[in-house]
Formats: structure tokens, sequence, C-alpha cells
């Protein structure tokens, strides 16, 4: 049993120590001890499904032992810097990475997080193409630091800094965006903005497959082909964001771009790429990569040993336990049980997304799509106490974002979709 200070405790310190910015879910927030696979346990010994941490930090499973195992083994034998030395555990972690990759995307970067790895993706672009111009969709959220905060179209992860060199493109939002789910009158906007914003050259484009923080929304069919040949054509480079879609998550595929049919010139990864061990990688192409080469580039802690063993041991559990497969199976079954949902509660407004990466979008109204924010907050606290732990976002916060481990299984769908029926015939 646990034997930590109490809740209170813990908040108290927080409040007193720790970043006054930080949020927490809830109005009660959980003090979580352990985890297990799908599971996550509370100070009071009480289980909680969890349907979001997926993306948060596990992709295979808390505390999947085969990831412990790697972790510790390595932790016992060296932990150091990337740089300096030779160091078996990165060189064959680079090589597993770079093999889950099409065409000559094969140079692999390491970095600490999904901030770190888009800052260096759009510098490369930057440095490659002798461009500043980025193009970015709006409604997408890239990271923290300022470049990535640029790059970042939402106003709400946005303070008021120097941000150059970012334009943001018509979101291609099949909900609520202007052309339905016409992606080829969204990417005309690009085009736009290539010849009245920029000098007719530009740096690059960056977007994610599934937009994550945004609520899970889909890039409409033929957006990303039309967009990436527009790059080119001005001379950019072509960035997929796969922090949240990527590692089989889509079920699909183990890239979110690849359902697009698009190859990318740089790839940028973290979340699920360590099961929660700090990581990040941008995976490119040898002729990029060498941009990098005209003075020093090093990132001390990127790949280090142990976070390199312990991203090899989730390529090895994804392969090995069919994650990808059963991403595809149990998310499938998990958005059909949703759909109908929607039939028996006129508050939904949406279902979406793929594979392990669903939303429901809660509306008041559904043709004027007025957001249910204040009803997603009160549900999620409601099924917090039935067990359940589903995610919140979109501009709006009026998105359940469903995101779980991708050990996930019809049982635990069948769950889920119990507690929000239960819990959305209450309202
Ligand atoms: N890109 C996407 C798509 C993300 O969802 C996030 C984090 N929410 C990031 C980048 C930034 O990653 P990190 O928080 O690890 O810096």
């Amino acid at each position: 049993p646990y034997t930590g200070p109490s809740t209170e405790e813990i908040l108290m310190k927080r409040q007193q120590f720790l970043n006054p910015a930080v949020f927490h879910f809830f109005d009660k927030p959980l003090n979580l001890v352990d985890g297990k696979m799908q599971y996550l346990y509370d100070d009071k010994g009480r289980r909680y499904l969890d349907a979001f941490g997926g993306i948060a930090t596990v992709g295979c499973g808390h505390c999947h032992p085969h990831v412990v195992d790697a972790i510790v083994n390595q932790s016992k034998r060296l932990q150091h810097s990337t740089i300096l030395y030779l160091n078996h555990a990165i060189a064959q972690f680079a090589e597993a990475l770079a093999s889950k990759f099409p065409g000559d995307l094969k140079v692999v970067f390491f970095t600490n997080s999904g901030t770190e790895a888009n800052e260096l993706a759009l510098m490369m672009a930057r440095l490659y193409t002798g461009c500043n111009d980025v193009i970015s969709v709006r409604n997408g959220y890239h990271g923290n630091a300022p470049g990535t905060m640029g790059a970042t179209a939402q106003s709400s992860y946005k303070f008021n800094v120097v941000q150059t060199g970012v334009h943001h493109a018509q979101n291609p939002d099949q909900y609520r965006g202007i052309f339905g789910s016409d992606g080829l009158k969204y990417a005309r906007d690009v085009d736009e903005i290539i010849t009245y914003g920029t000098s007719g050259r530009v740096a690059g484009f960056i977007a994610e497959a599934i937009q994550g923080v945004g609520g899970i929304l889909e890039l409409a069919p033929a957006y990303l082909p039309a967009v990436y040949s527009s790059i080119r054509k001005a001379g950019g480079l072509c960035i997929a964001d796969e922090v949240q879609s990527g590692f089989a998550r889509t079920g699909d595929h183990f890239w979110g771009f690849e359902a697009h049919g698009v190859v990318p010139d740089i790839v940028t990864m973290a979340k699920g790429i360590g099961n929660g061990i700090p990581l990040g990688a941008v995976v490119t192409t040898p002729d990029i990569a060498k941009v990098l080469t005209a003075t020093n580039y090093f990132n001390t802690f990127g790949g280090n040993p142990v976070c390199s063993a312990a991203g090899l041991a989730v390529l090895q559990v994804i392969e090995k336990e069919n994650l990808q497969q059963n991403a595809l199976d149990v998310g499938s079954y998990l958005k059909n049980q949703l759909t109908s949902l929607k039939d028996k509660h006129e508050i939904i407004g949406d279902v979406r997304g793929r594979g392990m990466m669903l939303a429901v979008e809660l509306v008041k109204d559904r043709e004027l799509k007025t957001p249910a924010k204040a009803e997603t907050f009160q549900a999620m606290d409601q099924m917090k106490d039935m067990g359940l732990l589903i995610g919140k976002g979109g501009f709006f916060g009026n998105v359940f974002r469903i995101t779980p481990p991708l050990c996930f299984n019809k049982e635990d769908a069948d769950f889920l979709v119990d507690v929000m029926d239960y819990t959305l015939s209450k309202m």
C-alpha cells in the first residue's frame, strides 16, 4: 500500500514550489501511484482504466515489463551522454527506427522531447532552403519553444513574444471547416500564402496528420498530397509531426502521414517513442541531414543509452505483441460503438479519428455546433469517478480525446462506451 504524502500535501507543495501555469484535469486531481498496462492506481489503491495516457506517456502499456527491464539493465551498465564516445544502444535503436521509414528517410537525430524535435526540423528546413518562411496549419500544436510556438496555431498556447516567419493556413477541418471534406479547396490557401505572403520560395510546411491537442482532427483527404506538391514547387521541405499519430497508433499504418499517400522530407516524433521516457527524434534524408555539418551540432542527452534501450524495447513490443493490428481492430470496434452512441445522445456532434486516436465532440446544438464546454468537463469528472480516464481537447475544450495505450482490448472498449453512455444519459 501507498504510504507517501497525501493528495492535499502534494497539492500544497505543487502550489508552493512548481510552475504556477501547470494544469491538472478534474476538480479533485488524482494522485496516481502505480501503473500496469492500461490501468492506473491511485493512492487508495483504486483502479482506473486509462483511455488517454497512450499519447501522454505510454504506447505499449504502463510499466511494460520488457521496457522496464531494458531501462533497468541499461541503467545498471552505463548511462552517459550521446556525444564523445561510442555506445551500442543508440546505434542499434537508430537502425531499428530508420527501418520503419519509406524511401530515403534514413538519418536519425535524437532529442529529449517533441518540442526539441520540431525546433530542429524547422531549423534544418530553414538552413537547407536558405529561406525563413514556414507554413503551418491553424489549430495545430508543435511545441512551446520560440520556433515551435510560432508554428503552433492556437491562441491558448501562444505568448505574445516575437515569432517570426510562420504563416498559418486554413485548417482542413472536416467538421467545422468552411470547405467540409474538400481537401483540394483548403490546399489552395497554401498556394495563396506562397503567392501573396512570401517571396515565392519557402523553407517548408509542417503539419500533424491528425491534430492531437486540436481535438483529434484528421486533415481532409487529398489535402496533404496537394500541399506537399505546392511546397516542393516553392523549394520547401515537408515536415510531418508524428509526435501523437506515430508508432502504430492509427492502426492502418505505422505513421499518420502514410494514410495520405505522401512521403515527407522530415519526420518528427516523441511521446510514444519511449513509453514515457524523455525521448524524441527527427528522421530525414542524408542530403538534408548534411546541413548540420556546416558547424557543430549536438544534443547532450538526446538518445542517451538508457533512453535508446527503452526506445528499442518499445519497437520490439509493438512488433511482438502485434500492437498495430490491435490498434486497428480494437480502435475500429470502439469507433463503431461510439458512433452508435451518437444516435442516442443529441449532445454528441461528431465521432472521428482512426485506430486508437479517437474523439467524441460535444455540442449544445448539432446545427450550430455550439461547443458544450461545461458539459464536457462535467462528464469527464463523472467518468473519472466511475473509474474511466479520458482526455479533453479541441480549441473550445469540448472534445473527449481517446488515446489509450495500444494494449487496450475489447472489454476495455465496452467499459468505456458503457460509462460514457451512462454519463451522457444522466446529463
Ligand atoms: N507536436 C505535437 C503534435 C504534440 O502533441 C506535442 C505535445 N503535445 C508536441 C509536438 C510537443 O511535444 P513535447 O511536449 O514533448 O515538447
